[in-house]
C-alpha cells in the first residue's frame, strides 16, 4: 500500500536537498568565488525547485492563486536555470536568452488555458518545457565535453544526468496524456507518483554531484595551467619544460629520440634599452606567436629564462630539428616589432642538438643545444647552428 505520507516524505525531502544544494552552490558562488556565474546559477535552479515544490506541498493549504500557477511557473524556471548553468561551466558561455523565452511562454500559456479541475494542462506544460530545456542542455554539455578543449578530466557522460531528468519529465508527460484520469498531483499516492518522486530525489542529488565535480575539475585544470605556464608568453614555464625534457629523455632509451632548438634574440638589451621594457615584453610575446604554428601537437615550448627559449621535439633528428629551426628563423627575422609607430627589427639564433644514446641526462642535450646557440652568436647572429 502506498500511501500520501511517502509521497509527501518524498517531496519534502527532494525540496530539502535542493534547499541545501542551493546554500552550497551560494557559498562557492560568492564565498570561494568559484565558477560565480555558473555556482550561482545553479543556486537559482535549485532555490526555484525547492520553492516550487514547497508551494506543490502546500496546495489545498494555501489558495490556489498562491500555489497553482506560481508553482509552476517556478519549476519550469528551475529547469531552465538548470539548462543554462550546466553548459555554463563546459562551454564558459551563460546563455540564459533561449530559457527565459520559454518560462515566458510557458507561464503565459498556463495562463490561458483550461482553469479548475483539469490540472493536466498546466502539468504538462511543466513536463514538456522541463523535458525540452534539459534535453537542449544535454545535447550542448555532451558536445562540449567530448570536444577537444575540454581535456581528459571531464568525459562526455557527464552530461547524462541532464538527459536522465528530461526522460524523467518525458515520462510524467506521456503517464499524463496516456491515463488523463490520473491525477497531476505528484502527491497522490500512486505507484507513478512514488516511483517519479524516489527518481526525481536521486536525479537532484546527482545532478548538483556531476556539476559540482565539473566545476572543481575545471579550477583543478586552471590550477595546472597556471603552475606550468610562464605568464608573460603562455608557453611552458622552466620547470614544466624540464620535466617535460626529462621525460622525453626517459624514452630515449626505449628507442624514441628527440631534439632541441635553443632560441636566443639577438641583442635585446639593446631593444629593451631603446624602446622600454614593454616593447621588449611586446617582443616576447610576438615572436612565441609568430612560431606557434611551426610546432605540432607533441612538440613543447618552453621559456627557459628572460629571451631564451627551447622547442622540444619528439621522434625528431637533426636534419628534421635545422629544418624546423631554419622556418623559425626566417619568420622571426621577416616581421619586426611595431612600436610607436616605428619598425624595430627582430632577430634570433638558434642552437640545434639531437639526443645521443650514450647521452646520460637531458642536461648534456641540453648543454649542446647552448653551446651551439652561442656559436651561432658568435657568426653574427640571426643563424641555425647545430
Ligand atoms: P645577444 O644578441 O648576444 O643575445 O644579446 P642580448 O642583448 O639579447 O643578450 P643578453 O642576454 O645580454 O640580454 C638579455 C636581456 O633580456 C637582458 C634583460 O634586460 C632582458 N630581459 C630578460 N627578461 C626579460 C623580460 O621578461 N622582459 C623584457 N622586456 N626583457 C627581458
Ligand atoms: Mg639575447
Ligand atoms: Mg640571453
Amino acid at each position: 500500500m502506498i500511501t500520501a505520507a511517502q509521497t509527501q516524505t518524498l517531496l519534502a525531502a527532494i525540496a530539502l536537498v535542493a534547499g541545501v544544494a542551493t546554500l552550497v552552490w551560494l557559498g562557492l558562488a560568492l564565498i570561494a568565488r568559484i565558477s560565480p556565474r555558473a555556482s550561482l546559477t545553479m543556486a537559482g535552479a535549485n532555490a526555484a525547485a525547492a520553492a516550487a515544490l514547497a508551494l506543490h506541498a502546500l496546495r489545498g493549504v494555501l489558495p490556489d492563486a498562491l500555489t497553482f500557477w506560481p508553482g509552476d511557473v517556478l519549476a519550469v524556471t528551475s529547469f531552465a536555470l538548470l539548462g543554462a548553468a550546466v553548459p555554463a561551466v563546459t562551454t564558459r558561455q551563460l546563455h540564459w536568452k533561449a530559457g527565459a523565452a520559454v518560462v515566458i511562454v510557458a507561464a503565459l500559456l498556463m495562463l490561458a488555458g483550461p482553469h479548475g479541475g483539469d490540472l493536466r494542462w498546466q502539468a504538462g506544460i511543466v513536463d514538456v518545457a522541463g523535458a525540452g530545456l534539459t534535453l537542449a542542455a544535454g545535447v550542448v554539455t555532451w558536445r562540449s565535453l567530448g570536444g577537444a578543449t575540454s581535456g581528459r578530466r571531464t568525459p562526455a557522460p557527464l552530461a547524462l544526468p541532464l538527459f536522465l531528468i528530461a526522460a524523467l519529465m518525458a515520462a510524467r508527460g506521456a503517464q499524463a496524456f496516456f491515463h488523463p484520469g490520473s491525477a497531476p498531483d505528484m502527491r497522490e499516492p500512486t505507484e507513478f507518483n512514488l516511483a517519479f518522486l524516489w527518481t526525481a530525489l536521486v536525479l537532484t542529488l546527482l545532478q548538483n554531484a556531476t556539476l559540482a565535480f565539473l566545476v572543481l575539475a575545471r579550477l583543478i585544470l586552471r590550477i595546472e595551467r597556471l603552475l606550468e605556464r610562464d605568464p608573460l608568453t603562455d608557453t611552458l614555464n622552466r620547470r614544466a619544460f624540464d620535466q617535460a625534457l626529462a621525460h622525453a629523455h626517459a624514452w630515449l632509451r626505449r628507442g624514441r629520440g628527440y631534439a632541441l632548438v635553443m632560441i636566443d634574440m639577438d641583442r635585446f638589451k639593446q631593444l629593451n634599452d631603446s624602446l622600454g621594457h614593454a616593447a621588449g615584453d611586446a617582443a616576447l610575446r610576438q615572436m612565441v606567436q609568430e612560431l606557434q604554428p611551426c610546432l605540432r601537437e607533441v612538440d613543447r615550448f618552453g621559456r627557459l629564462g628572460g629571451e631564451e627559449f627551447c622547442v622540444l621535439l619528439p621522434d625528431t633528428g637533426i636534419a628534421g630539428a635545422a629544418l624546423v629551426a631554419e622556418r623559425m628563423r626566417a619568420l622571426v627575422d621577416q616581421a619586426p616589432l611595431r612600436w610607436l609607430e616605428q619598425d624595430w627589427p627582430l632577430s634570433a639564433s638558434f642552437g640545434i642538438a639531437e639526443a645521443e644514446r650514450d647521452d646520460t641526462s637531458e642536461s648534456v642535450v641540453l648543454a649542446r643545444a647552448d653551446a651551439a646557440m652561442y656559436r651561432a652568436k658568435s657568426q653574427g647572429r640571426n643563424v641555425v647552428q647545430a
